[in-house]
């Protein structure tokens, strides 16, 4: 037994932290002694959350893809946050429901969704780990950038329009989110910004579930889903707390 669940889809974006520091200390700059600055956004577009997600100050895009034939980015900072940029996933709210495509897969149609994202994004990119990407600024606009910025992405990025690559339940909510960024913090929205994507795997698309008490799965006796690739969680700390619950009811379980 397999369940689908609500999960989020987007981008990377990438700006100067500079840019994020002026924006965020109000002034020139952040001078010697503050850090790199962070921000947290979201907004509803048209009743679906829009969100940022593991902002990283003076971090990297690094690829995150699992296997050949697909591309994904995620975020990291080194301790000193100390690169030139500044990171962060914004990613869609995606109900299974609006999937319309993908219902023959039943409980793993959100997981086919993210891999076919996956894969288109991987085509449009030279069939390489490199991705494609885009300013922010032309993608609101709907159209092909003439020149991208660099990018802190090791592998590379292809031109590319993202607002034609990535699907209607995402992209229209995130040139409305962007706007609306901006409106919180002025000077958020730039073309010194680069989109690159997927932002895929914030989130698990699927649950296996499990029994509220005992936490075993609830046909497979002795089987004790766990972490965030099982649908309980979301993140280091969160993923850690869920297998400390999990390996108390394991034991639980051996010793009754
Ligand atoms: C680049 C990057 C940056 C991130 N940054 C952050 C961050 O700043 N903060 C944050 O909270 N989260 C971050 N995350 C997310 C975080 O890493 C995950 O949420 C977390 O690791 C999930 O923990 P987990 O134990 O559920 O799964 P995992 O850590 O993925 O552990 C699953 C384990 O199962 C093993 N495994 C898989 N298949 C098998 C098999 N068949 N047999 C035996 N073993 C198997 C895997 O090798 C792996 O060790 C980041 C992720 C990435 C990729």
């Amino acid at each position: 037994m397999l369940e689908a669940k609500p999960f989020a889809m987007g981008i990377r974006i990438e700006h100067p932290q500079e840019l994020i520091d002026s924006i965020q200390y109000k002034s020139d700059g952040r001078g010697a002694f503050l850090p790199a600055a962070y921000y947290q956004l979201v907004t509803q577009q048209n009743g679906k959350g829009v969100f940022s997600f593991c902002m990283c100050p003076g971090g990297i895009i690094v690829p995150s893809a699992t296997q050949s034939g697909e591309v994904v980015v995620n975020g990291m900072s080194n301790s000193r946050r100390n690169s030139p940029y500044a990171n962060s996933g914004i990613a869609v709210a995606i109900d299974p429901s609006e999937l319309s495509n993908f219902q023959q897969h039943g409980p793993l149609s959100g997981l086919r969704y993210q891999q076919w994202v996956e894969r288109v994004c991987f085509e449009a990119a030279n069939k390489s780990q490199q991705v494609p990407g885009q300013r922010m600024t032309d993608f609101c606009a709907g159209k092909m950038s003439k020149t991208l910025k660099p990018t802190s992405y090791n592998p590379g990025v292809v031109n590319a329009e993202l607002h034609h690559i990535l699907p209607p339940e995402i992209v229209p909510y995130l040139q409305g989110g962007f706007k609306d960024f901006d409106r919180k913090m002025k000077g958020f929205m730039t073309d010194e910004a680069m989109l690159l994507a997927p932002e895929s795997r914030t989130s698990s698309a699927v649950r296996i579930p499990r029994n509220a008490d005992t936490l075993e799965h609830l046909q497979i006796q002795r089987l004790f889903p766990c972490g965030e690739g099982a649908g309980y969680a979301g993140g280091i700390v969160s993923s850690a707390i869920d297998g400390e619950n999990v390996a108390k009811a394991v034991a639980k379980a051996l010793n009754a």
